[in-house]
């Protein structure tokens, strides 16, 4: 019941190993890599109370020599303060060239760690082990790390690709539910984009994925393997990586517009964005109203949100978001760039929306 899919990236190329149990495992799988290496392991509070001492252990018992450098929950960490401070940590390890970083944690750890790897002694080899839904299935695969500046999120940083990746699907018990679901719109998202069997999968098999087991292991694969697909073609974003931004333009609006807060979390956001992106194909004529009522329907039976409305609070008004969207980097010379689809499955790059077809939508 374990999956190994490979990220073809040459001589850069790397395993992403998905199952039960491996957190217990990560020592031996990583000592057949780095024998006994120095491994600097980046965590948070939540998951170190959780899964630390297992990883630990794991690595003790290989040979190798773990440090811990424990970091503060939340989006708040991918700053140049905390990238410091473990830049730090890890040089207080003696964390050398031919050593590892390890990243133990959701999204936010995997970038600050990832980073920090990218810059200590010019770049140090990491191991990504995701412990949200989220990570497994999205930002522990592909290299793209970094921490967020005054001017915005995700501004500084590096592409740095892991040497693994160890996604155990058992750490997704101990992940809070409304997290668990963030998630599960990303593996939605694989399937909206070019998989509609997968849709049609999920939306009989949703709750054994929530459940866990089997299913939930299938689906992990199913998206990184999508997600592995991307990044091989495309490492750097200069073309069809930009699929994996369905329902990320008008999210992004949403999450900054909600000032990246606990009101509305990353998936919550993008899954109001791919409703609104399939609402407007099928307003603009390229996709059957159908299609996009089934993927309002599917996403609200999972329970996530899927119109602005159903987020908490205050928010900008149309031309606030319009402002918003412009700023999103998927802009160019006035005209818009979002992902559009013709249907479930059949997402494609529009690169000449006309923002008052966009401003138009929104005021519907
Ligand atoms: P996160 O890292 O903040 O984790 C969410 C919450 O879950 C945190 O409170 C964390 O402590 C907790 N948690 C994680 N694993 C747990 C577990 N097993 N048990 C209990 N609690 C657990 O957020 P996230 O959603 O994982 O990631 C969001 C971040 O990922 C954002 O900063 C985003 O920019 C980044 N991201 C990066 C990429 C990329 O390609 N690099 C892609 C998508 C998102
Ligand atoms: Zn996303």
């Amino acid at each position: 019941d374990i999956t190994r899919l490979g990220v073809g990236l040459g001589e850069r190329s790397y395993d992403i190993v998905i199952g039960p149990g491996l957190l217990a495992q990560a020592g031996a799988r990583i000592a057949a890599l780095r024998p006994g290496a120095r491994i600097g392991i980046v965590t948070d509070r939540n998951v170190a109370e959780r899964h630390l001492p297992t990883v630990e252990a794991a690595l003790v018992a290989a040979g190798l020599t773990p440090t811990a450098i424990v970091i503060e929950p939340g989006e708040k960490s991918k700053s140049f303060a905390m990238f410091e401070q473990v830049v730090d940590a890890l040089l207080d390890a003696r964390i050398e060239r031919g050593d590892l970083v390890l990243a133990l944690g959701g999204g936010v750890v995997g970038d600050l760690a990832g980073f920090a790897a990218a810059a200590l002694r010019r770049g140090v080899d990491f191991v990504q082990v995701p412990t949200s839904l989220l990570a497994q299935v999205d930002s522990s695969v592909g290299g793209k790390t970094g921490i967020n500046s005054r001017h915005g999120k995700n501004l500084v940083g590096a592409f740095h690709q892991p040497i693994l990746v160890l996604a155990d699907a058992d750490v997704l018990d101990t992940l809070p539910l409304r997290e668990f679901r963030s998630g599960y719109a990303e593996v939605a998202k694989y399937g909206l984009i070019d998989n509609a069997p997968f849709f049609a999968w999920l939306e009989r098999k949703w709750q054994d994925v929530f459940r866990g087991g089997a299913a939930r292991i299938e689906a992990i694969a199913t998206s990184c393997a999508a997600k592995a697909a991307v990044v091989a073609r495309d490492e750097k974003e200069t073309g069809d990586r930009a699929l994996l931004n369905l329902g990320h333009t008008f999210g992004h609006a949403l999450e900054a517009g909600a000032g990246f807060s606990q009101r509305l979390l990353h998936g919550e956001a993008v899954a109001i964005g791919m409703a609104q992106a399939f609402r407007f194909s099928a307003r603009q004529g390229l996709c059957a109203p159908a299609d996009a009522e089934r993927v309002e329907a599917h996403l609200r039976t999972v329970g996530l949100p899927t119109r602005i409305k159903a987020i908490p609070g205050e928010l900008p008004d149309t031309d606030g978001l319009m402002t918003l969207i412009g700023q999103d980097k998927k802009v160019s010379r006035g005209a818009l760039t979002f992902i559009l689809a013709r249907g479930i499955g059949q997402s494609f790059i529009a690169r000449d929306v006309d923002p008052a077809d966009v401003r138009a939508f929104l005021e519907s």
